[in-house]
């Protein structure tokens, strides 16, 4: 893996709410590469912090919440240098989101057509609107939508038709990076697997960098290339795909993997994972899965593991896995 194959360097970063309850750090120092044109998962409990990552991609974090640490390098560029400006121009254009629902993402009182042209004359003013609504209709085509549609509004479509419609906006400006937020969740299963085939097609097409953010073990297995796994708001660990399922090393990853429920299994061999998520605003100490893990140990309640390069391209957050003395990390202890 050269440098230029990574298209987004995260390091250490950190963002925090203020809340009446105290600072809740909802991502503690988090640190690793986005490839260009790979699939990257990233997996772990409601409340973990995968979906406030993602709004720290685009640099979207809102009051009262906040980037508080860190730095955000994409293609070479200094994110969080740039002004609310140059990151609106690159928010569309180089990075997009399609978000969970929709609905609340799209316009009400707005066309189809009108998003998408609006999308494109804003990032590419010299387009003209007669253009802007070809290039429209050249991609809702694309995306299994009839042309006839474009003159809809959101609440007219289905939903797999306004995840196509997020799509194509996130495709209108040939966007390097796309983060899926949870964007099947409100659909039905049959137009989930339309959805993955789509993403699959258009991976293959635009070379496409997806980061797909997701409660749904299934469709990681479905779509990525490697798996990002996060709980409490820290990386537990990083691997490729196949890797992570048959060799799962953090005692974490292997409880999720043991509770996604499995056809051939009775329902009461499914495997529940004690316990619950910790309270962000104050944290266990340590490492923060310590009162849920069955390999704890002393040292895990004392002090915080590392994410480290356990081995070549599998990083792991765990004292099983780093000696006490190592100091080579991609992310800082705390
Ligand atoms: Fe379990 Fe300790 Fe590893 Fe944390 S560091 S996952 S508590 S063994």
């Amino acid at each position: 893996m050269t440098t230029t194959d990574i298209l987004y360097q995260i390091r250490d970063l950190v963002v925090e709410y203020n809340t009446r309850a105290g600072v809740l750090t909802a991502v503690d120092h988090v640190s690793f590469d986005i490839h260009r044109g790979e699939v990257l998962g990233l997996v772990g409990e409601s409340g973990c912090g995968k979906s406030t990552l993602g709004k720290a991609l685009m640099r979207m974090i809102q009051e009262p919440g906040r980037i508080t640490g860190g730095e955000l390098w994409f293609d070479g560029v200094d994110l969080m240098q740039l002004s609310p400006g140059e990151m609106r121009k690159l928010r569309g254009s180089r990075i997009s989101m399609i978000f969970q629902d929709p609905m609340t993402s799209l316009n009400p009182v707005q066309r189809v057509v009108e998003h998408i042209t609006e999308t494109i004359r804003v990032h590419e003013p010299h387009v003209s609107i007669k253009a802007a609504r070809a290039r429209a209709a050249e991609l809702v085509d694309r995306l299994g939508i009839n042309r006839n549609r474009l003159d809809d509004y959101p609440h007219q479509l289905s939903g797999g038709m306004r995840q196509r419609v997020m799509i194509s906006l996130a495709l209108a400006l040939r966007a390097d990076l796309v983060i899926a937020d949870e964007a099947t969740t409100s659909l039905d299963v049959i137009v989930e697997a339309q959805f993955l085939d789509l993403l699959k097609e258009l991976r293959e097409e635009f070379n496409l960098t997806i980061l797909l953010i997701t409660h749904s073990i299934g469709l990681v297995a479905e779509l990525a290339d490697r798996v990002a796994v996060m709980y409490a708001g820290r990386m537990a660990e990083l691997a490729d795909i196949h890797e992570l399922f048959e060799q799962p090393q953090h005692p974490y990853t292997r409880g999720l993997l043991r509770a996604v429920p499995n056809i051939r299994l009775e329902d009461d061999e499914l495997y529940k994972m004690p316990g619950s998520p910790p309270d962000l605003v104050s944290p266990p100490s340590g490492c923060r899965f310590h009162p849920r893990c069955p390999e704890a140990s002393e040292i895990c309640s004392r002090q915080a593991p590392t994410f480290h390069e356990h081995r070549p391209g599998h990083f792991i957050n765990c004292w099983l896995y780093q000696e006490q003395e190592e100091s080579v990390s991609l992310e800082a202890s705390s």
